[in-house]
């Protein structure tokens, strides 16, 4: 393919907040449909709004994709390109397409306006089908401030033309900019790109999705330890999905199934449970060592939420940390478990309320025999490495009696809980002393 047919897409955020979770689902489409299509794909600062823009939204969203593994070609900010949108306005200008106009009222005393040449647009969206407007209710719309403040929508139609964009994907929210910016390319004498108008991200309640109903903020997911992946994978099916029952796909595989014709015209509704859903089989995706890391990154960066002495335990147990991720979604939820005292029995000894120790009807007799036993098996057993190993020592016994009646206050014991994780794994985190000790005291509970 040569350079001349190579396809361009964009992605063109205003950096006037932090980079929200549907600009992410528009920079996807965009950066699947390049890298499917071997196209070009430019990231576009418009920051023409100088009071609005902000450098810190700028590094939010630069972070943010390379954090998401979204990856560009070229960069550009529109600040940095004041002298192009000039020549372009002059050339308007002096072709009658646009003029100086006296303002009555306003702000400003003139601002340049686009004349209008009234007509009616027709466009085939990619997404929507055939869309028209008629163009006479827009009037001569303002296109600049003045010859150096370009306005949205003629530097969009400027940068356009400039990087050789061919197909525009971009939130419907700007599918009313479209005849505006069609009116322009066509005074400017510009081949018309194609369109594509995605479907916006609702909340629940089919309303704009906001910090209202949860999180928006890309940084925010990462911080809670959200998996990047898990994200992209989620936001990809929002509105797209490539046929089949399979929902769970790496990025490459995305990108090798994409097809910007299977994207759906209804708005597609956000679920933070759904998202938890993806982020957990994501979790499962890893290898033993990847996850690992990214747990022990995560818990790192939030050592100090977490009670004192729980990220050495986490540190130094292979099987603390499978029996924590087994019940984790989000790398998040082991913060919120912790502050909620879940994990405060592998820390201290826990008080033991005597009437919970004995599984049903069992009279207290019977279990503090069971103890006595367990206490003997567990007495003599010499590596507590593996919970598999304190599970074989104490199993047939278990079985033989059984495993409610053995295993229920072997639990409360070692936890002073009735849900906990096993006590398998408990006995192994706490060692051989520690497992033997909290059982006599139990059995001197009863
Ligand atoms: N800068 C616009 C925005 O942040 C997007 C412009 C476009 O995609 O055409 O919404």
């Amino acid at each position: 393919m040569t350079k001349e047919q190579q396809n361009v897409v964009r992605f063109a955020p205003s950096p006037t907040g932090p980079l929200h979770i549907g600009s992410v689902r528009t920079a996807l489409f965009n950066f699947l449909y390049a890298r499917k299509n071997s196209a070009k794909f430019i990231l576009r600062l418009e920051d023409t709004d100088t009071e609005r823009s902000k450098r810190e939204f700028e590094e939010d969203i630069l972070s943010g994709f390379e954090w998401l593994g979204i990856y560009y070609d070229e960069l550009y900010k529109q600040s940095e390109r004041t002298e192009i949108y000039q020549e372009y306005i002059k050339k308007l200008i002096d072709s009658g397409c646009a003029y100086v106009s006296e303002e009555p009222s306003g702000e400003r005393q003139s601002v340049i306006r686009f004349k209008n040449p009234n007509k009616s647009i027709r466009f085939e969206d990619i997404i929507r089908g055939e869309v028209s407007f008629d163009t006479t209710e827009l009037g001569d719309f303002v296109i600049a401030k003045s010859e150096n403040e370009p306005l949205y929508n003629l530097a969009v139609v400027v940068d356009d033309k400039e990087m050789g964009v061919t197909h525009i994907i971009r939130g419907e929210d700007h599918i009313s900019n479209t005849p505006r910016q069609i009116l322009i390319l066509e005074a400017l004498g510009v081949e018309r790109p194609f369109y594509a108008h995605i479907p916006m991200i609702l909340a629940p309640d089919r309303s704009k999705m906001s910090k209202r109903y949860g999180t928006v903020s890309i940084t925010e997911y990462q911080k809670q330890g959200f998996l990047p992946e898990a994200i992209l994978n989620y936001l990809a099916l929002l509105g797209w999905n490539p046929g089949g029952e399979k929902e769970v796909f790496k990025t490459e595989e995305l990108i090798d199934l994409f097809d910007i014709n299977r994207v759906q015209k209804g708005g597609a509704i956000f679920s933070t449970e759904k998202l938890r859903w993806f982020n957990s089989e994501h979790i499962k995706l890893l290898s033993k060592e990847e996850r690992d890391t990214k747990l022990m990154n995560f818990l790192k960066s939030r050592k100090n939420d977490l009670p004192e002495g729980l990220y050495e335990l986490i540190q130094e147990s292979e099987s603390l940390r499978e029996a924590i991720c087994e019940r984790t979604e989000v790398f998040e939820d082991v913060i919120g478990l912790a502050s909620e005292g879940e994990y405060d029995y592998l820390l201290s000894s826990p008080e033991i309320d005597p009437e919970k120790i004995n599984w049903k009807d069992t009279p207290s007799e019977q279990t503090r025999s069971h103890l006595d036993k367990l206490i003997d098996l567990l007495e003599s057993l010499d590596s507590y490495e593996k919970p598999e190993f304190i599970k074989n020592a104490v199993w047939e016994y278990a079985t033989e009696k059984g495993r409610g009646e053995v295993l229920w206050p072997m639990r409360v014991a070692l936890s002073g809980k009735e849900q906990s994780l096993d006590p398998f794994t408990i006995a192994s985190v706490l060692g051989k002393l520690k497992t033997v000790e909290r059982l006599k005291k139990a059995k001197k509970n009863i």
